[in-house]
């Protein structure tokens, strides 16, 4: 099952920090982690420097990666703007992003649910490279509450992509909710993934009960950067040294060097100035 984790903390991790890094400091976070032997990184997304200014220079991140052999390198897209610039460039893998409800796809990109998904089939139709749809907000709303699991199955099959990631994106969901969701979603045949945010400190189980359920990829951040832009205070994503050492514990082989990935949260503490969430890269690997 190695190559079961996607690292976005250069994206989704990056991008909901308050800092704005250089993108040579970005390349440099994709860099390394490609040496650990993780198999798949979301690199950056293509999205407006003045709305997102973590982001801006996605195409300078990507110009500067050493590419690793076995290594998919990702990128996110909102729109046709975004996924044209993306085709420009030497990534591997193309992550096309809507959400379920209406309300926030007209808050977060500015369009109805149905002028999204049109985008979507659009971008899944010009596609020449391997595409990821990530469904977000598919546990659960900030504007329309609880999402009724019927609702995410009716929007991913309609989308031909080789893949589906359901993103709680808010941080709410819970085990038994992920395992009805996912099962559901890995019936329709394709191969499906899982992205949790840590916000009420469910991640990691909804992880583990995600990949009972079918999932065969699941998102995560180094250190568990990032955050949620509807919570202020909330932390990242689920941290990738945190999942990668549940996951070894439970005889799951990742194929990623934990050290080696302890040594890049201690080095982007240091490039953050702060203590990161994660907890792994705090507390050290065991045994030694
Ligand atoms: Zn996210």
């Amino acid at each position: 099952m190695t190559g079961l984790i996607s690292e976005v903390g250069p994206r989704d991790g990056l991008q909901n920090e308050p800092e704005v890094l250089d993108p040579a400091v970005r390349t440099d976070l994709v860099n390394r982690l490609a040496a650990t032997g993780l198999r798949r990184i979301e690199a950056t997304s293509f999205v407006r420097a003045d709305a997102v200014p973590q982001m801006a220079e996605a195409e300078s991140v990507v110009a500067g990666i050493e590419r690793h052999p076995g290594v998919d390198y990702a990128g996110l897209v909102l729109n046709r703007r975004g996924f044209d610039r993306l085709m420009t460039t030497s990534l591997t893998r193309v992550n096309a992003n809507l959400a379920v409800t209406d309300t926030f796809n007209r808050r977060n990109a500015n369009a109805s649910l149905a002028e999204a998904t049109a985008l979507v089939k659009e971008i899944l139709a010009a596609s020449v490279l391997p595409t990821t749809v990530t469904i977000s907000v598919a546990f659960g709303c900030p504007f329309e509450g609880r999402v009724d699991p019927a609702r995410v199955i009716e929007l991913a099959s309609q989308l031909d992509a080789d893949e589906i990631v359901l993103a709680d994106t808010i941080g709410v969901a819970t085990p038994r909710q992920v395992s009805e969701l996912i099962g559901q979603a890995a019936s329709l045949g394709k191969p499906t993934g899982a992205h949790f945010h840590n916000t009420r400190n469910t991640g990691l189980a909804n992880a583990i009960a995600a990949l009972d359920a079918g999932a065969t990829i699941l998102d995560s951040s180094v250190a568990g950067i990032g955050g949620c832009p509807f919570a202020p205070r909330a932390t990242g994503n689920i941290p990738t040294e945190d999942l990668v050492y549940l996951l070894e514990g439970e005889g799951i082989p990742t194929g990623v060097d934990l050290d080696a990935l302890i040594g890049i949260s201690e080095w982007l503490e240091g490039v953050l100035g702060r203590p990161l969430p994660g907890l792994v890269y705090r507390a050290g690997n065991w045994p030694d």
